[in-house]
């Protein structure tokens, strides 16, 4: 018997540039210590008392199904922050809960496309985009943002493909580059969006981790909000991962869209974990700054050290927990240099190319482990890269 051919192309063939993240969990299963720069989460666990809400909360009895949309004071709630954080008048039906910024990512895409439409997404990309979109039956399209241009995608780009196309993706600040549009990327984006009646999918997860410059949410722009969708989650504003809890804000027509969607796939997130969820958002704009904080030190960390040499190239990353670094001066790709760094030094880092073409020749680091340990992976690294460089 054959699974279906939706099902069966979500993975899209060939090397997809994990198998040094495997190949490192294999070495510690294997009882080597691996310095891992590789997954993007927290060496933080969720804070206690959010835990301890959500414990309440199950004994208090909110374990039965839970409202499908979401509970009502959890979507005033986000729609109050959204609201004070992009002027866009945000009410709960324009709210969806899910159970994570991923099955958002999903949800927003089953709103918007019919089997065989074009979904267009910026590549550099998150891993899981184009197979979020063949799951969705779309056909994914990746238009690439170059490195020369420091990975902000260009419009005129977008508007060579965008004919015919339904939807595009897009991701800022950016995981895996860290980079932040600009407002002359976004304004561009937008101008096409409408000029070629797309609509806008704009994953927003990375929202609190802003270094440098201002996030904007494309949603604000002139004539945005009737065609965007946009992806929030509290996996990396609260350290809440394991949680899986996230939202589309979209159109109300949408929304009941996506209630429909949801009543025959998920039936609902856990109501002991939306209010936990709501809880957590009380907790209000300096806990969000608690739980970004390591990120920001340890970019000015590493920005000390990169300073420090000429050989390893660095990206603007106004945001997010990444860094992507340009190791081609070093005569390998990102791949080779990810799998030689690991022989070497047993430090674990995510090849650009796992990323899509455009990453290719850098590598991704997550800033995801404690401080001095981070700064002196960085070091080795780096000086690795010079040894590499110099013995060309
Ligand atoms: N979008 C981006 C860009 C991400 O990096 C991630 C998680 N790494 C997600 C969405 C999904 O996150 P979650 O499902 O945990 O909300």
């Amino acid at each position: 018997m054959q699974a279906s051919t939706r099902i069966s192309s979500i993975l899209g063939g060939g090397s997809d540039g994990w198998e040094v993240f495997l190949r490192a969990r294999q070495m510690i299963a294997e009882g080597t210590a691996v310095t891992e720069l590789t997954i993007g989460e927290h060496d933080i666990r969720t804070a206690a008392p959010i835990l301890q809400d959500m414990h309440r909360a199950s004994m208090a009895g909110h374990t039965g199904y839970a409202a499908i949309p979401g509970i009502n004071a959890l979507r005033d709630a986000i729609a109050a922050r959204v609201t004070a954080r992009t002027g866009v008048p945000t009410n709960r039906d324009n709210v969806m809960i899910t159970p994570g910024g991923q099955s958002a990512l999903f949800a927003a895409h089953m709103a918007v496309i019919d089997p065989g439409d074009t979904a267009l997404y910026i590549d550099p990309y998150y891993a899981t985009y184009p197979g979020t979109l063949r799951g969705a039956s779309a056909v994914p399209v990746a238009i690439e943002a170059q490195a020369e241009a420091a990975f902000q995608p260009r419009p005129a780009d977008i508007a060579a493909v965008a004919d015919g196309a339904k939807s595009l993706l897009v991701n800022s600040p950016n995981n895996p580059t860290g980079v932040i549009y600009s407002r002359e990327t976004l304004e561009g984006i937008a101008e096409v969006c409408r000029d070629h009646d797309l609509w806008l999918i704009s994953d927003e997860v990375y929202d609190t981790q802003i270094w440098e410059g201002t996030h904007i949410s494309p949603r604000a722009l002139e004539g945005m909000a009737e065609r965007t969708l946009v992806v929030g989650s509290m996996s990396k504003s609260h350290a809440m991962t394991g949680s899986r809890i996230g939202w589309v804000i979209g159109p109300e027509e949408i929304v009941e869209h996506l209630i429909n969607l949801a009543t025959h796939t998920t039936y609902g997130v856990p109501g002991y974990i939306q209010d936990a969820a709501l809880f957590a958002l009380e907790l209000g704009d300096a806990f969000e700054a608690e739980i970004a904080e390591p990120f920001r030190r340890r970019r000015t960390l590493a920005q000390n050290v990169l300073a420090a040499q000429n050989v390893v190239g660095t990206v603007p990353n106004g945001g997010a927990m990444y860094m992507m670094l340009d190791v081609s001066a070093t005569g390998l790709n990102g791949e080779s240099f990810a799998n030689a760094l690991l022989d070497a030094h047993h430090i674990a880092v995510m090849p650009g190319e796992s990323f899509g073409a455009a990453a290719a020749g850098h590598i991704r680091v997550a800033m995801t482990i404690e401080d001095s340990a981070f700064e002196q992976a960085l070091k080795t690294l780096c000086a690795f890269a010079e040894q590499l460089s110099a013995n060309r």
